[in-house]
This record gives structure tokens, C-alpha cells and sequence, in this order.
């Protein structure tokens, strides 16, 4: 058993970078992003009304080199480098759960030298077609996840868990670090040790605003704003671990 260690849990869009990676792709087309709006208000599910909209930007001209070149150039912190850079040097391990795909993550983190530092990308998988289409697929599909707080295509809870088993490490101490509805869940696996890092302003903030909501979390709960404020708690945590 390997004493002190830490894992880190993030979330991806708006937690990682400045920008929701989705809606930065499929605005590349402002139709597309209408269509993908109103598919999404119509009641389709998340994942497959951005699939979609892909095949539709697809068809409107933008090919994989418009979407990489966006991909590089998201808004970026970077207190998001010196929080990995840190993290590795006090042997903490990074994990990310998103409900974006693969594509997107892997080529944002290859584009600021930070895929080594992440043990695993837990999201949508992403594919190129033939004609050089971006297919998106649910990361869940048969049997379903089962948690009714979760999109039926991820349950970051249930994945966070699953990672943890199967890594083989015991981990000391475990943190989780999001903006979204969807980061609520893994927050509610963390135990009294660990750390729930939420960022306010956004929809994770209002669903802990719910009295109900914040009393099924028993992590010591943190709030940031800037990245800076989160690599700062990030230190601050990995610093007691090390004492
Ligand atoms: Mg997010
Ligand atoms: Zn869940």
C-alpha cells in the first residue's frame, strides 16, 4: 500500500479551461450552434444533440484541421499548468470526467504538454469518420448506470469509484474538483477526509444552494472563482498531506 497519496478528480469544460470545449466547437458554425441549441431544448439528450450537430457541421465545411485549431487556441489558464506540474511533484494522481469526448481532451492537454500528467480521461469517446466527420458516442450506453442524479450517458460518481478500484492505489485522500450539475454526484462519494471543490457562479453552485442537495456531501466543501484560487486550495491540500 502506497501511504499519503492523493487523487485528484477534475472536471473538464469550465473547470480545466475557460470555455465549454462543445459549444467552442459547434459556435465555429453559428447555424449549427442553433441547431444544436434547439435539439438540446427540444429534450434530446446532451451527448447525442452534440453528435449530431457535429455530423451538421460537418456538412457546413468544417473538417478536423478547424477543430483541432480551435481545440489549441480555448481560453486557458495557466494556473492550470503550475497545478498539474505541482500536483505530479507531490506524487498526486490526476483523473478526468467529463461530458466531453476524447478528442477534445487529448488534443487541449497535447497542446499544452499536460497529457503525461493525467492517468486517465474518463468521457464520451470520439472518432473520425471516412469523410472526416467527428463521431461522438455516449461513454454508458448498455446496461445503464442506474443513478438517477446523472445523464444517462456518464455517471462521474460511479466512474470516479470504478477508476479508484481498478488503479489499485489506496488513496489517502481523495478530491474533486467541478462546475457543473453533473460534478454533484462524484461529490457525494467522497468521504469526511476529502475535499469537494466547487466553483461558484455556475450550475453546481445552485444545486448546492439546495439545503438537501449540500447535506448528502461529506467532503470538507471549498469554493473557488479564478483557476488561481483552485490551484491554490489544490496546494493548500497537498501540502497538509505531505506533513
Ligand atoms: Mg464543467
Ligand atoms: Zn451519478
Amino acid at each position: 500500500m502506497i501511504r499519503g497519496k492523493t487523487l485528484l478528480g477534475f472536471d473538464f469544460d469550465l473547470t480545466l479551461v475557460e470555455q465549454d470545449s462543445d459549444h467552442r466547437i459547434l459556435a465555429l458554425v453559428p447555424e449549427t450552434h442553433q441547431k444544436f441549441q434547439s435539439l438540446y431544448d427540444a429534450g434530446m439528450q446532451f451527448t447525442d444533440s452534440v453528435a449530431t450537430s457535429l455530423l451538421d457541421l460537418h456538412a457546413r465545411g468544417i473538417g478536423p484541421s478547424q477543430i483541432l485549431e480551435a481545440l489549441k487556441t480555448i481560453p486557458f489558464d495557466d494556473a492550470v499548468r503550475q497545478m498539474f506540474e505541482f500536483a505530479k511533484s507531490n506524487n498526486a494522481d490526476i483523473v478526468i470526467l467529463s461530458d466531453a469526448n476524447t478528442f477534445y481532451i487529448d488534443e487541449v492537454l497535447k497542446a499544452k504538454g499536460l497529457r503525461d500528467y493525467v492517468s486517465e480521461i474518463i468521457t464520451n469517446p470520439a472518432s473520425w469518420g471516412e469523410q472526416g466527420q467527428l463521431i461522438v458516442k455516449r461513454h454508458t450506453t448498455e446496461p445503464p448506470h442506474g443513478c438517477s442524479r446523472c445523464s444517462p450517458n456518464l455517471c462521474k460518481g460511479k466512474e470516479f469509484l470504478g477508476f479508484i478500484q481498478r488503479c489499485g492505489v489506496q488513496y489517502d485522500r481523495l478530491v474533486f474538483t467541478g462546475d457543473g450539475r453533473n460534478d454533484f454526484c462524484p461529490m457525494t462519494k467522497l468521504g469526511p477526509r476529502d475535499v469537494a471543490l466547487a466553483r461558484t457562479g455556475r450550475t453546481l453552485a445552485k444545486c448546492l444552494e439546495n439545503e438537501q442537495n449540500r447535506a448528502q456531501i461529506s467532503a470538507e466543501l471549498r469554493w473557488w472563482t479564478e483557476p488561481s484560487e483552485m490551484f491554490q486550495i489544490i496546494q493548500e491540500i497537498l501540502n497538509t498531506d505531505a506533513n
